[in-house]
């Protein structure tokens, strides 16, 4: 909390990247690691639009267990590989404290999603390792339940806690969840936390991306996380909310003064 710590907490993500400083770091790529060219299309894409930190499940917590899983340890491969060719630090959920090992030899970031903010031994198992941990906060989850899991996984000694406001469950139906704005500005009230904001699980539809977006950076958020796909229509999961890589160019032109004015 910020009775502990009154500074924000801010580190280091490859050479490129900070969490808690004064740049607004994207985090972007496709929701699933679907193979490795079209994964080395995305990156390539990103890279050239200057995007710091590339994202792409393994593991997916698929609500149908007919639904594309991911395509395990070959998928973390494929993000290694493309570090290796970019240069651009990778982001992959854990799903299962048992795979903790293999995510964490591949990956630069651990993501714990939404349904898993609560695995408490999840939790506690990533707290014991030296690498970043963004920690998305439950569709039913109360602020107060989003920062006592991140207690879990730094009173085990990890600090590098990036908090992700990705949606909330509500009635509403015309989007996926309801982007929780508020949790913005609470949670940097609250913690010391980087805060940032995933607009792309929070909306399930690409044309609420932009406006959300600016506005996610207008109420104070210390980064994005956005889904880009090269081809949305065929993408094996999430493709209705994945921006294309023209899509991110006009993004990252509409975010500039939005983003200076903060
Ligand atoms: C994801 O980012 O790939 C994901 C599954 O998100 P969430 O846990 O927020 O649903
Ligand atoms: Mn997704």
């Amino acid at each position: 909390s910020r009775e502990f710590k009154e500074d924000n907490t801010r580190f280091q993500v490859g050479p490129n990247c900070e969490f808690g400083g004064k740049a607004i770091p994207i985090i972007a790529g496709p929701c699933a690691v679907e193979g490795r060219e079209v994964l080395e299309e995305i990156a390539d894409a990103l890279h050239e639009l200057g995007i710091p930190l590339l994202r792409g499940g393994a593991f997916k917590p698929r609500t149908s267990p007919y639904s594309f899983q991911g395509l395990g340890e070959m998928a973390l491969k494929f993000m290694s590989d493309v570090r290796e060719r970019t240069g651009m630090p990778v982001v992959t959920e854990i799903m299962d404290p048992r795979d903790l090992l293999l995510v964490y030899k591949y990956a630069d970031v651990l993501q714990i999603g939404t349904r898993n903010m609560q695995n408490f031994r999840l939790l506690t198992e990533v707290g014991q390792l030296d690498k970043p941990v963004i920690l998305k906060r439950g569709m039913s989850a109360t602020i107060k339940e989003f920062l006592m899991s991140a207690e879990y996984i730094m009173s085990r000694g990890n600090g590098k806690v990036i908090l992700c406001e990705r949606g909330i469950r509500t009635f509403e139906t015309e989007t996926r969840n309801t982007l929780d704005l508020s949790a913005v500005p609470l949670l940097k009230q609250l913690t010391h936390l980087p805060v940032i904001v995933d607009p792309s699980h929070a909306l399930g539809r690409v044309d609420l991306i932009p406006a959300m977006t600016l506005a996610a950076v207008a109420a104070g958020a210390d980064g994005l996380m956005i889904e880009v796909h090269v081809r949305p229509h065929e993408a094996l999961s999430d493709g209705a909310q994945s921006l294309t890589p023209e899509g991110m160019a006009n993004l990252i032109e509409r975010l500039r003064p939005v983003a200076k004015a903060v």
